[in-house]
């Protein structure tokens, strides 16, 4: 190529224009999201609509995993729930949700302690919080009524959104009610996880750490993504806790 040549190719490409030509002749498919949580929803398209694509759980999959270790992109803190099983619902394979379930999808010391494991030494970058439509744990504890064995034990963890929501929103009842309280459990329970670990405090005002809070709707398949607490509107990645919430922790 003559030098003119060469220098007028490489200044058209400089300006974009080789991409832009490229564009108009080819139409582009929608890039398959590469980030946390975008993965989740691009997942959640695919299995609400019915295209699951075969997620890795291959002979090759176990080998590197077993060989080379974890590192789930995600924690997720579920219900128990057979309704709602994380890997299926985000189209996911081996190694790449590190998730915690438990009836009501509520935090404790030993599932704390489980996500503090995650952030610390598997270096999982996004903790989501999931609650569903219809939950029995939340239905029980809206409910008052009594239970036996353990259960109440289980159930006094979600007590605080059912206060929560029946002293802002007085006017709701039976459905509405239930479904009000599912989605400020999982935002009660993100600030429960924010206030009460050191470990994703730190991890989370590095910039290392995300959260986001979601729904899964049982019939229609699909998570409905909820506005964060407050003090943690400042994500993603990278955005401090706001305000007077950040010395909130207890
Ligand atoms: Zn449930």
């Amino acid at each position: 190529m003559k030098p003119v040549v060469k220098a007028l190719a490489v200044g058209l490409i400089a300006a974009g224009v080789g991409v832009a030509v490229g564009r108009m002749l080819a139409p582009q498919p929608k890039p398959i999201p590469t980030e946390p949580l975008g993965k989740l929803q691009y997942g959640n398209e695919l299995f609400a609509k019915g295209k699951l694509l075969p997620p890795p759980v291959d002979e090759m999959t176990r080998y590197t995993l077993e060989t080379e270790g974890q590192k789930p992109f995600a924690i997720v803190v579920s219900c128990s729930d057979s309704r709602v099983p994380p890997e299926l619902i985000f189209n996911q394979g081996l190694g790449q949700l590190f998730v915690v379930r438990v009836v009501g999808n509520i935090i404790n010391e030993e599932n704390l302690a489980s996500i503090e494991y995650a952030v610390e030494h598997l270096k999982a970058p996004l903790i989501v919080v999931l609650g569903h439509t219809q939950c029995g744990a939340v239905k029980a504890a809206v409910s008052g009524k009594h239970l036996e064995g353990h259960l109440p034990h289980l159930i006094e963890h979600i007590a605080p959104a059912v206060r929560y929501v029946r002293s802002t929103h007085p006017h709701l009842k039976d459905e509405a009610l239930v479904e009000r309280v599912i989605q400020e459990n999982v935002r009660y329970v993100i600030q429960n996880i924010y206030q009460r670990s050191a470990i994703v405090r730190k991890h989370y005002e590095l910039g290392k750490l995300e959260f986001a809070g979601g729904v899964y709707h049982l019939r229609e398949g699909k998570v409905e993504w909820l506005k964060l607490p407050e003090m943690l509107s400042g994500n993603p990645a990278g955005g401090k806790p706001k305000g007077e919430a950040r010395n909130a922790h207890h």
